[in-house]
């Protein structure tokens, strides 16, 4: 049976392309098999900037509570996104394109240590 998380987001104002984003990541099975495989990381890493670190908190408040907080990610967005075109910036997939990004990149990082 493929594993995804049932809950939701609270709403943030002028986000939901961001929400919708992370809502897709959270209900693809092989992402949250992915995030919770993942312990051994998460046991040592140090960075409050570790997407996938939060995607696994998300995740965790979701499931125990029924409905997480995405702020972190609508920072980070708004991080990333300040350069691009106002259609970029208002895109769901282009919020899961550079998120899928910076997940394989922290990935890459790792695997250089
Ligand atoms: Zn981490």
């Amino acid at each position: 049976m493929p594993k995804h998380i049932d809950g939701g987001l609270t709403n943030t104002r002028n986000a939901p392309h961001v929400l919708a984003a992370v809502q897709a990541l959270l209900h693809c099975s092989a992402m949250v098999d992915f995030i919770l495989d993942d312990l051994e990381h998460r046991e040592s890493c140090k960075s409050l900037l570790c997407m996938c670190c939060a995607l696994f908190k998300l995740y965790d408040e979701i499931e125990k509570r029924g409905i997480g907080n995405p702020t972190t990610f609508v920072h980070k967005w708004n991080d990333v996104s300040k350069m691009m075109s106002a259609a970029d910036r208002s895109s769901p997939l282009k919020v899961l394109e550079i998120f899928i990004d910076k997940l394989r990149f922290e990935q890459v990082d790792r695997n250089d240590e």
